[in-house]
């Protein structure tokens, strides 16, 4: 591997593979309980991949027949980030929650606000000098990239 140049896997579609059971696992693993609605709470981060409010959850979940109270998707989301087992932004309009758990970079939408994730490996080299100028061993790194979305030409 030379590392001249940075790979990027759109939508983090390395972390959807192993599916919301891995979700499921890593809760049982820390000995939370897997009740109905948290169960419902994940099904849904996990089949929206993207970064959605407390609120966003509660109107998706009851838009597809799933019962569940605000308060509970609330307490279900606090609890599941604070142990790791979802990502959590905070926003200046507030919080938003995603699937994943493991280091990775998002790309922000500066005229929709919209947050895609994705995978991107800086080079190593790249990284080695980093280390060299900061006397730090990087061990993980996440990235911030807004843009707009290219016009398509006619
Ligand atoms: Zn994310």
């Amino acid at each position: 591997m030379s590392g001249a140049s940075a790979s990027i896997d759109p939508q983090g579609k390395r972390a959807i593979e192993g599916g919301v059971q891995i979700a499921f696992e890593r809760c049982r693993e820390l000995g939370m309980r897997l009740s109905r609605q948290r169960r419902m709470v994940l099904d849904l981060l996990w089949s929206e991949a993207s970064h959605l409010s407390a609120r966003d959850i509660f109107e998706k979940l009851n838009a597809r027949g799933r019962h569940i109270g605000h308060t509970s998707v609330y307490q279900n989301l606090e609890a599941l980030q604070s142990a790791g087992v979802i990502e959590c932004l905070d926003r200046a309009n507030g919080r938003l929650y995603g699937y994943r758990s493991d280091p990775h970079s998002h790309l922000t939408c500066l005229d929709s606000g919209q947050i895609e994730d994705l995978d991107i490996e800086l080079p190593e080299d790249l990284l080695r000098s980093i280390e060299e100028r900061t006397g730090y061993r990087i061990e993980s790194y996440t990235l911030q990239l807004n843009g707009r979305p290219v016009a398509e030409p006619d």
